[in-house]
């Protein structure tokens, strides 16, 4: 298969030689008075948050963790819930941004989790605040999570079969993901998105059963893209289910025809979904993010803060900018909000995943922030 780069546009005119993807030597950065915002060198403006709450996670999908786990992080070098509301604050205030979504690792097992929702969601101006998460243990916590003042919940939700969920993500918790979809939704953080990831041969023959599923129940599902995140390196570039495969499974159950709203730089590309024959009456919409074969990265928005407080300006760059030490260190927020535009500044043109020079991160999803 080929993918495309989905590059940005480039305001300046590349050396001959000069990848866009490497980058080559940055043009200089415009003064923090000019450029407020977390703008990079190819015109692009992160206003969207990804904030890692920890490295933890409880379960161990085989797309990103290993059985084993990974050496987690000693709890002193993670952020505390002080530092990652500074941190934020200083984003949302100083740095335009406007989404936050927490993540991990699974962001659940922060036992600080509500207050740091409560105290973000007081902050001027109010961000747009979500969370991706497992869904175990959101039974319990759904209701704090919405009085505090949680906007959109994401889960992630492979398969509807218990033998198939627990070969994906090595823990047979099933039950405990359809309990806490089931809370979100009573507690009122609807719609609620399910994220989808298909691996071939596992569970791509579920993906109509999964659209049946999440329209039956008023939720909006959207598939991702397998990327090379993992780490067992299971990833093959010949193998994984591309944004193709899902629209051809989806027809045999589905027309789908483009949403009409626009896409507005999501990720997500969104069909309006009608079922076939005997299932005419599940009607909504689904989203497509195809990273791979499709990608996004010329409207870019998002910039990463990772559970120990690094910068990260992509996904797929190994490149990261410390702001807990220097914060632990006494930085004021200007500095620390100068810090995180340098950062921006030299974040890649785009994954280039389909480059023969192509290295996989070292970091895994979990680890980064999804
Ligand atoms: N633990 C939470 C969860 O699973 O929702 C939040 C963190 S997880 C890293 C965030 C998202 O990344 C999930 O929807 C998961 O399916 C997705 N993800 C993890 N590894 C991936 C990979 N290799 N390719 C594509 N998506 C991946
Ligand atoms: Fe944990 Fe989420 Fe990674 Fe699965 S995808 S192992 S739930 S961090
Ligand atoms: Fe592309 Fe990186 Fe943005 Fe992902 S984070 S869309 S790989 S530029």
């Amino acid at each position: 298969m080929t993918v495309s780069l989905g590059l940005p546009t480039i305001p300046r005119r590349l050396a001959e030689g000069e990848t866009a993807a490497a980058g080559g030597a940055l043009p200089p950065r415009p003064g923090s008075d000019s450029a407020p915002g977390l703008l990079d060198r190819f015109g692009r403006t992160a206003t969207d948050l990804r904030v890692s709450l920890t490295d933890r996670c409880n379960l161990r999908c085989t797309y990103c963790m290993p059985a084993d786990g990974l050496p987690w992080l000693p709890k002193d070098q993670a952020l505390s819930a002080d530092e990652i509301v500074r941190l934020v604050s200083v984003g949302v205030r100083d740095l335009g941004v406007r989404q936050v979504r927490f993540t991990g690792g699974e962001p659940l097992l922060r036992a600080d989790l509500v207050d740091i929702v409560r105290r973000v969601a007081a902050l001027e101006p109010r961000p747009d605040i979500s969370l991706t998460t497992n869904a175990i243990g959101l039974a319990q916590r759904a209701r704090a999570l919405a009085d505090a003042g949680l906007d959109r919940i994401n889960v992630s939700l492979d398969s509807l079969h218990a033998e198939t969920f627990e070969t994906l993500t090595r823990r047979p918790f099933l039950d405990k993901v359809l309990a806490g979809v089931d809370a979100a939704a009573a507690a009122g953080l609807t719609p609620i998105k399910i994220n989808a990831v298909l691996l071939p041969g596992v569970n791509d023959h579920e993906a109509a059963d999964l659209l049946a599923w999440s329209l039956d129940r008023g939720h909006e599902l959207r598939f991702i893209e397998q990327m090379p995140l993992d780490a067992d390196r299971t990833w093959h570039r010949a193998s994984f289910v591309t944004a193709d495969d899902i629209r051809g499974r989806l027809a045999e159950r589905f027309v789908l025809s483009p949403h009409a709203a626009p896409r507005d730089g999501a990720p997500a590309e969104r069909f309006d979904a009608v079922g076939l024959g005997a299932e005419s009456h599940l009607v909504g919409t689904v989203g497509i993010i195809a990273s791979v074969s499709e990608p996004f990265c010329g409207d870019c928005r998002r910039t990463r803060l990772t559970a120990e407080g690094g910068v990260r300006s992509c996904l797929f760059g190994d490149a990261e900018t410390g702001l807990r030490d220097p914060l632990r260190a006494g930085a004021s927020d200007a500095e620390l909000a100068d810090l995180w535009r340098g950062a921006m500044w030299a974040k890649p043109a785009s994954h280039g995943i389909d480059r023969d020079d192509f290295v996989q991160p070292v970091r895994t999803m979990s680890a980064i922030g999804g």
